[in-house]
């Protein structure tokens, strides 16, 4: 199979059109069968429920082309699972977690030109969403949704290597403690435009959210969770119910424990001991873990000791060893590759 002709090393975080999407439709209590089409447009009503209050939700995961030439992607049965939380919470129709794995497979399949070859740096990005597309006035849930799987190639989200980020501690909230923080609404990325822009234009890279009701918690940041390590050695990531459950951070839990043999803590952490730790990170499928130096809480800096150059060891450990296991370099934990190809 032949690839497109794209510079693979030279692509950013960016929507590039490829060939097919597949979409299925909920109507009188059913989804259809659904279908890979060539049309990447949607035709709404204007009254659409989507549009009108928001009612619609995603998934965000990656396919790899490992280094023996498989194309893989990486747990995708807990990408299913947490669109199937999104979606109860959002009164929207659950699409079956068999059938939402048997079509991601069918979109990057028909998509293999557009899955990075192994070396590159770059990625397939796979974007799941559903929204209600039936008229709605009164506030309630649409009656149809539809069901979509839109693929992207996309390069290392770090061009040049991986250089540690300052971020802010955020005047503004997140979620609330018993909103929609825990699952991948829109909605929360809606209201979170406003505080990452700004954080943008004060030089910073990302919002450091606190928990809403005490603000003395650390939750996450607007896309990605933080793990922190402390100066002996052990990996900390918060818990709270407003977080959402990283599989990148659940996974590398998972790696810290039993390939790394660290010892692991989910656990509140309160802003007040941040600066006790030796190392801190963002991690998410975009970036798997983007290190951060420096932390500005109002004037105040938190500077970790792993400095403003490089990722700190622990956190270098954490990020090659997850690489290694998705692009097929080290022995996966039983069921977390899903080989496509
Ligand atoms: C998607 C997302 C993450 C990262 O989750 P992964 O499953 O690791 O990609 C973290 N926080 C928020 C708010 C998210 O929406």
């Amino acid at each position: 199979m032949e690839k497109k002709n794209i510079d693979w090393e030279n692509i950013g975080f960016g929507y590039i059109q490829t060939d097919k999407r597949f979409v299925a439709n909920y109507k009188n209590g059913a989804w259809d069968e659904g279908t890979l089409t060539d049309d990447a447009n949607i035709v709404l009503n204007e009254c659409a429920g989507v549009l009108q209050y928001a009612q619609t939700c995603f998934e965000g995961m990656k396919a790899y082309t490992t280094e023996d030439g498989h194309i893989v992607t990486f747990r995708p049965d807990l990408n299913a699972q947490r669109m199937e939380d999104s979606a109860r919470r959002l009164e929207m129709p659950v699409f079956p977690q068999d059938k939402f794995v048997e079509a991601i497979v069918k979109t990057v399949e028909a998509n293999e030109a557009y899955v990075p070859p192994y070396g590159s740096g770059a990625t397939l990005y796979i974007r799941p969403y559903m929204f209600g597309s039936s008229p709605v006035i009164g506030v309630k849930p649409a009656e149809e949704y539809q069901f979509r799987i839109l693929t992207t190639p996309v390069g290392p989200y770090f061009k040049g290597g991986v250089k540690p980020l300052t971020i802010r501690v955020s005047d503004f909230d997140r979620a609330a403690p018993n909103g929609t923080g825990h699952i991948k609404a829109g909605l929360n990325y809606a209201m979170s435009l406003h505080a990452i822009v700004t954080a943008h234009e004060e030089g910073y890279a990302e919002n450091m959210y606190l928990d809403a009701a005490t603000r003395t918690k650390v939750e996450e940041t607007g896309g990605a969770n933080f793990i922190f390590v402390t100066k002996d050695n052990k990996v900390v990531t918060p818990k709270s119910n407003s977080i959402l459950p990283s599989i990148t951070r659940r996974s590398l839990m998972v790696v810290a424990k039993d390939y790394l043999g660290l010892e692991v803590e989910e656990r509140e952490v309160y802003l007040d001991e941040v600066k006790d730790f030796a190392e801190c990170g963002l991690c998410g499928t975009a970036a798997v873990i983007s290190p951060v130096g420096k932390i500005v809480d109002h004037g105040k800096e938190i500077c970790f000791p792993s400095g403003m150059e490089e990722m700190g060891p622990i956190t270098k450990k954490l990020y090659e060893t997850l690489t290694g296991i998705q692009m097929g370099r080290i022995e996966a934990p039983e069921g977390w590759i899903k080989v496509i190809k």
